[in-house]
């Protein structure tokens, strides 16, 4: 979630503010639509193939660590880990792997979007909690084989990180923060745990710990005291916090206190003093170029978007339509007021992001995932394609969705990067993403914990979706 109450005040009031092997044939790990029920029915989204031994050959290596890209590379996977990795004079393809031939394409680690909110709908409002195998699809189909979730309702949020985790669940590696830690009027009610004076940060954290979050989120209601005692009670249990402190925050307090990261890039005026202090302080920024131009409405201009197979091949046709209303109704003053000043917020962020990248501040890229035209999966191309716009080369902006997702949690070690003993969730995409952002899009093969999913059954189909409404409304009137 993103906080409201920032968007909507026009400026900031904070003055700092192998021979023998097997070769899978692409046209089955690559069929695109389900045209039987009984083909679409809940199952494993992996193919026959079982976690074993296998190659991505004739492929462009980017590593997601920044490092020049390697033609006509090899990595060797066995189980769910990259074993070998380096150029095919190097790398010898083990007998009886599994051959994925990547000749004229490009493999690069799975992708992170590291800020989501697994919560339904497409208007970021509404919610359609019972749809969550749709939203996990979409994730999978687009290659995102991580996410942070920075809001959620706690044991639902729960249940989907243990199922997935436990592969009972398709879907992506889920981080989560639990709910926002919000002050005694939060803006987002049905996700939140008040807060009504600094003390009870200890109780939050506790009971955050006992249910096994991964971060913390302090939200926009917040005081510095609060933030600082929220820090604090985090710390003991290992948890870092996550701060989204809306227009009035103090941010240079929170990075004084020790906070892991701004939940989005700052979109208002910042200084080279707080981008110095978040040097010193290690303290990250996630990016969420993409829900700044949703709000903007800047890419609900042109629609031709949704037909991308990304959105198309994973979305319910009625919340396209609704998208559609959404973005050709005609606005009030005061809407087309409020988007133009958003639109100046992401110009502003922008350039923001450029200087913390320059500065080596850790990028790390996220979405907001959903709000309107911010999809989860489709979702974290776009963010790539605004951090390049922004000034970033493709791979800082790769990076910022891998490595530096796996440095944020503190996983640099288990994910994130194509090196030997890392988790085998690879990306196999036509094209060199190094030299043009978006063909992260054109993906060929997904690949998670060492198995080729079969994407066909992560496509959206009306015969097995049972159809649920939104409902509700996250947001406090
Ligand atoms: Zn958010």
């Amino acid at each position: 979630m993103i906080s409201l109450s920032r968007l909507m005040e026009p400026t900031h009031t904070h003055p700092t503010d192998a021979h023998q092997a097997a070769t899978v044939p692409l046209a089955s790990v690559l069929a695109a639509t389900c045209v039987l029920a009984a083909a679409c029915a809940p199952a494993p989204v992996e193919d026959q193939s079982q976690p074993g031994m296998l190659a991505v050959t004739n492929a462009t290596i980017i590593d997601g660590k920044g490092g020049e890209p390697v033609p006509d590379g090899v990595v060797v996977v066995e189980g769910d880990r990259i074993i070998a990795v380096g150029t095919a004079a190097e790398v010898t393809v083990p007998d009886g792997a599994t051959i994925i031939d990547a000749a004229g394409g490009s493999v690069m680690p799975g992708l992170a979007d590291m800020h989501v909110h697994m919560v339904g709908g497409w208007d970021g409002v509404s919610t359609d909690m019972l749809g969550y195998r749709r939203y996990l699809n979409s994730l999978l189909y687009a290659g995102v084989t991580t996410v942070l979730d920075v809001g959620n309702v706690l044991p639902f949020i729960q249940q989907i990180q243990a199922e997935t985790e436990a592969a009972r669940l398709a879907g992506p590696r889920v981080y989560m923060a639990g709910p926002l830690v919000d002050g005694p009027v939060p803006i987002w009610p049905p996700i939140t745990y008040f807060t009504f004076e600094a003390s009870a940060m200890r109780r939050h954290a506790t009971q955050l710990a006992a249910a096994g979050v991964d971060a913390l989120k302090g939200y926009a209601g917040l005081d510095a005291e609060m933030v600082d005692s929220l820090v604090q009670a985090g710390a003991d249990f290992g948890l870092p916090v996550i701060v989204d402190l809306g227009s009035r925050g103090d941010y240079p307090a929170a990075v004084e206190a020790g906070v892991l990261a701004r939940a989005h890039a700052p979109s208002g005026p910042l200084s080279d003093d707080e981008i110095a202090a978040m040097v010193e302080h290690g303290t990250a920024s996630i990016t969420t170029l993409a829900v700044l131009e949703s709000f903007a409405r800047r890419r609900l201009r042109d629609l031709a978007f949704l037909d991308h197979p990304l959105i198309a091949a994973t979305t319910p046709p009625r919340f396209l339509d609704a998208l559609r209303e959404h973005a050709t109704r005609t606005l009030s003053d005061e809407e087309t007021a409020f988007a133009a000043t958003i639109e100046e917020r992401l110009a502003a962020a922008m350039a923001n992001v450029k200087r913390l990248s320059d500065a080596g501040v850790l990028l790390v890229a996220g979405t907001d995932a959903p709000y309107p035209g911010v999809f989860q999966g489709e979702g974290i191309h776009r963010e790539l394609e605004l951090l390049v716009e922004a000034g970033l080369t493709p791979l800082q902006a790769i990076s910022a969705a891998t490595h530096h997702a796996a440095r944020l949690m503190d996983a640099d070690g288990e994910w994130g990067a194509i090196s030997p003993g890392l988790a085998a969730d690879l990306l196999v995409v036509r094209g060199n993403p190094a030299a043009n952002i978006g063909a992260t899009r054109d993906i060929l093969v997904v690949i998670q914990r060492g198995v080729v999913l079969d994407r066909s059954r992560l496509v959206f189909s009306a015969l097995d979706d049972p159809g649920f409404r939104t409902v509700g409304s996250v947001a406090a009137n």
